[in-house]
């Protein structure tokens, strides 16, 4: 036998309760109108001859088609009234610019999901996220399927809302740069950045740290997604800015060039283009991608600095006639000397773009070291030696590329060598055979080799990434020993090359 289901006898049921409750409504109603006193003017108006709407109704002919007619409409309705209320719910929706984004049970959920969605979208950058948008909470019904939940909520509320934040924007002459989560991030970033480049220690006094940009820190309403944590800001600042551009080779261009020019090096150059190897040939006009790094601010700091040099010892020869042509002996051993130099400096980004000395003090003066010989051994290589002779005789060059700087008087101070550009890490070599007597940080040198060739001369090689020997190598000529860098004061990398006659530095130009 057909069995209702309980399902749909209890639907029924409510059925039957709510068209319960609503007729009492009618019913509450219909006595509420009853003691209105406009009733009164509104039966006579419309039911004459004072009749009461009972006795009006007892004239109507019931069982008229019309009559029938309209109680089925009646009917109908009441049903349908029913239906309605009972498949549906009260609810709330909620709307941006009013477009309906969701239901929500009650108006607290509905409040509840909006104000999940400001908090959570503003939690990374610490705030409340706002919006500009309209948003509404209306009462409607909707079908049980119809209503959301709070997440599903959020989540439509998220995609749809335009949401911001307050933004602290660091710019650069007017181009902004980075957004923060606040002032006091902003400025503390920018601070970092200063004190990254300003070490101050009792040798190095710091005077002033300016960026060299003009820059502003302003508020404004961003997206949240636009505001970067300080520890990537500060990692990005200290890092540049990178681009890849595209190069065209041209006639006459080497890996060597390029990357010289581009202030890279080689192997940067070869690993950005896969196809190219140390070896590869290069068309002309055939196109690779040079990737640079350039700072987004550039911090100038001004002071004064005491370093602490070392003056090389010279070796001397004496003949000594109790010994045989070509024989010869240390008679006294040579030591380095020390001075105090005390500068100025402005350095760009930790590197010195300009030193003036102030100062200087011999704190220990270096010992000659003695050798004696045989008479008959050989002259002095140094005096034979002469511009271009790339032999034994002779010096060579530590390392081939552009002078960058001549020996001579700079803005009034003597620059004692020559400064031979290349990209960090090439390695350069001994211009002449000797014995290493120093490899070791030197003041505004940085990692500085000096190698003894005998005869009171020796050579200098400063600012080194890496030293390929150690104190007391014999070197030969022409063997790398140690690689370009930027330690010590430089502007990029390079070598600084000095010769050095028994004490004073000369020309290198006029030995190699
Ligand atoms: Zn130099």
């Amino acid at each position: 036998m057909f069995r209702k289901s309980d399902n749909q006898r209890s639907y029924v049921n409510r059925l039957k309760e709510t068209g319960i409750i609503y007729l009492e409504k009618l019913n509450v109603f219909a006595s509420r109108l009853k003691g209105w006193p406009g009733w009164a003017r509104l039966k006579q108006d419309h039911f004459p001859g004072g009749k009461s709407i009972s006795g009006y109704l007892k004239e109507i002919n019931w069982k008229s088609r019309k009559m029938i007619a309209a109680g089925v409409i009646v009917a109908v309705a009441v049903v349908s009234l029913g239906v309605y209320l009972n498949s549906t719910a009260g609810g709330y929706a909620l709307a941006v610019n009013g477009q309906r984004v969701a239901v929500l049970k009650t108006r607290a959920e509905a409040e509840n999901a909006l104000r999940t969605v400001l908090a959570e979208k503003g939690k990374p950058a610490g705030q409340i996220a706002f919006t500009k948008d309209q948003v509404t909470f209306d009462p409607v019904r909707a079908k049980e399927y119809e209503l959301s939940t709070e997440g599903a909520a959020e989540k439509a509320l998220g995609g749809k809302l335009n949401l911001f934040v307050k933004g602290y924007i660091i710019s650069a002459n007017g181009n902004n740069l980075f957004t923060l989560a606040s002032m006091t991030q902003a400025d503390a970033v920018l601070q970092k950045l200063k004190d990254n480049y300003a070490l101050a220690s009792d040798e190095r006094k710091i005077e002033s740290v300016n960026f060299e940009e003009k820059v502003a820190v302003t508020e404004a309403d961003v997206k949240p997604e636009q505001v970067s944590s300080s520890d990537k800001v500060l990692a990005d600042l200290l890092k540049g800015q990178v681009s890849t551009v595209n190069y065209t080779i041209q006639s006459g261009d080497t890996l060597w060039t390029i990357a010289r020019r581009n202030d890279m090096m080689i192997q940067d150059l070869v690993n950005s283009n896969p196809g190219l190897s140390d070896q590869a040939l290069l068309q002309i006009g055939q196109t690779m991608s040079i990737v640079k790094v350039q700072p987004y601010l550039n911090v100038i700091v001004n002071g004064t600095e005491t370093r602490q040099e070392t003056i090389p010892y010279s070796t001397v020869y004496r003949t000594d006639y109790s010994l045989g042509p070509g024989q010869s002996k240390v008679v006294a051993a040579g030591s380095n000397g020390m001075k105090l130099v005390n500068v100025s400096f402005t350095s760009k980004n930790g590197d010195t773009t300009n030193t003036v000395a102030l100062s200087e003090t011999v704190q220990q003066n270096p010992v000659n070291k003695v050798v004696a010989r045989g008479a008959g051994a050989p002259k002095v290589q140094v005096a034979m030696a002469s511009r271009g002779s790339g032999v034994a005789s002779g010096f060579i060059w530590p390392l081939h590329g552009p002078i960058a700087s001549p020996f001579g008087y700079r803005h009034g101070r003597l620059h004692t060598g020559i400064d031979i550009d290349a990209p960090t890490g090439t390695p350069y070599v001994a211009a002449l055979s000797g014995t290493v007597i120093a490899a070791q940080w030197d003041g505004g040198y940085g990692k500085m080799i000096l190698v003894d060739h005998g005869n009171g001369v020796v050579t200098r090689y400063a600012h080194s990434s890496a030293f390929l020997v150690s104190v007391g190598q014999h070197v030969s000529q022409g063997q790398p020993i140690g690689r370009v860098g930027t330690t010590g004061n430089t502007t990029g990398p390079h070598l600084h090359f000095e010769i050095i006659l028994n004490g004073t530095p000369v020309n290198p130009l006029n030995y190699l």
